[in-house]
């Protein structure tokens, strides 16, 4: 019987390359449910092809959803569901066995949760829902069963260099389980790599977002340039490993071709490597543990000849340690960061903030808001929400008039 798929941020470049997989395996997947926030076009054409049973849209966006279906001929209509409560739904609905969480920011944890809770095979992309809320994501999962599988490549990459038995071992202490000594985090090191500091200062949108070797959402290729993306993604390890963050090191791999590695105690380093394209992680979480087919080309190994690899410039790019100092806290302040680093890059890209700023911003709210711990998911939330007031307070008083 094929598999029922829910797609929440289908319109997204994840949601993209997993509708290609979908479509490349359309014997054992069927789409069952797709959501999106902006691109109600591209949401009518996903329709139009993948016929799902189920649709969730902002609600403001309810007629223009019904006028483009109208033109475009959409017949028939899918049940429309709206807003979180309507992602919500989606996550836990009988029907659905797989949810591919890959909504962008915060707006991804309520639903991303509601899929844990259900005891779905979620296949995590949305990083900042696990950076806020990890250790309640996993708590739940080991009370529904739930499987959650990383898409990120990096953890994607480490999930296939451990062995399996490492998930039933998780430990409370935080320390590396059977024989392995630390993870190899590998980062790209972003469109900026080789900038100086004056030439950071006046980066545009445009050139943040033009990452070298990946094609991204805009957000996470502005955190990609800021370096942020990997503190989000230490955060994210030592949630997914349980493993406290000192044993993380951080690899800048301009290539990424190698897309992480984990160290053994018997001096053994093991890599995951393939062609920078999601479409393999992606399939990965979704047929783990058999292996499914991509179109992603197997790597030549002549033709890429060189990997390099450097230690990240923390002068330069001070997001990673601010990510490292949060997950040394604790609590609440991953959820201090990711707020004020979300507002933040949302005000970059709407040209009121310079790049330099981002990191300035998020470091400032970590100086302000004090950590609390994170007890449920109210508390996270209401944090969620100050920092984000206070990061729109910080903006007006010190971003670039405009
Ligand atoms: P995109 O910006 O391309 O897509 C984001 C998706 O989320 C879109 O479908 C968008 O809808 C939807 N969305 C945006 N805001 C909201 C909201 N407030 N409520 C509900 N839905 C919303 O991002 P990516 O696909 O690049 O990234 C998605 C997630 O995956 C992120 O967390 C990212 O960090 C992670 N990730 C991405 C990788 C990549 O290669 N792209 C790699 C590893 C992780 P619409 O477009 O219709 O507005
Ligand atoms: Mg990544």
């Amino acid at each position: 019987m094929k598999q029922s798929v829910a797609i929440l941020g289908a319109t997204g470049s994840i949601g993209q390359s997993t509708l290609k997989i979908l479509t490349e395996h359309s014997d054992d997947y069927q789409v069952y449910a797709v959501t999106g926030q902006h691109r109600i076009t591209e949401l009518v054409d996903i329709c139009l092809q993948y016929q799902p049973k189920v649709v969730g849209i902002p609600s403001v966006q309810l007629d223009q959803f019904k006028k483009i279906a109208h033109e475009k001929k959409l017949q028939p209509l899918p049940e429309l569901v709206f807003d979180e409560q309507g992602l919500v739904e989606i996550s836990s609905n009988s029907e659905v066995d797989i949810v591919m969480a890959a909504i962008v920011g915060a707006a991804g944890l309520l639903p991303t949760l509601s899929a844990v809770k259900s005891g779905k095979r979620v296949l995590l992309a949305n990083k900042e829902a696990l950076v806020m809320s990890g250790d309640l994501l996993l708590s739940e999962a080991k009370k529904s069963g739930a499987l959650l599988l990383p898409v990120d490549s990096e953890h994607n990459a480490i999930f296939q260099c451990l062995p399996e038995s490492y998930f039933s071992h998780r430990n409370e202490n935080k320390q590396p389980q059977l024989g392995l000594s630390q993870i190899l985090l590998t980062a790209s090191g972003g469109p900026f790599l080789h900038f100086d500091q004056s030439q950071l200062e006046n980066v545009t949108p445009a050139q943040a977002c033009k990452h070298p070797n990946w094609s991204m959402g805009q957000k996470i290729s502005v955190d990609s340039a800021t370096l942020m993306n990997k503190g989000l993604e230490l955060i994210e390890a030592c949630h997914l490993f349980s493993i406290s963050e000192h044993f993380v090191t951080v690899v800048i791999h301009p290539q990424s071709i190698i897309h992480s590695m984990v160290q053994y105690i018997d001096g053994s380093t093991l890599a995951q490597m393939g062609n920078p394209d999601m479409c393999t992680p992606i399939a990965h979480a979704l047929a783990w543990p058999k292996r499914i087919s991509t179109s992603v080309q197997a790597l030549n190994l002549f033709d890429v000849q060189k990997l390099d690899f450097y230690p990240p410039d923390h002068q330069k790019f001070p997001a990673l340690n601010l990510a490292r100092e949060a997950m040394r806290v604790g609590g609440t302040a991953p959820t201090i960061l990711n707020a004020a680093n979300e507002i933040a890059v949302q005000a970059f890209l709407e040209g009121r903030i310079k790049f330099t700023q981002i990191t300035n911003l998020v470091a400032e709210m970590l100086n302000q808001v004090s950590a609390q711990v994170a007890s449920n998911i109210e508390n996270i939330l209401q944090v969620d929400r100050h920092v984000r007031e206070r990061s729109i307070a910080w903006i007006e008083d010190h971003g670039v008039p405009l």
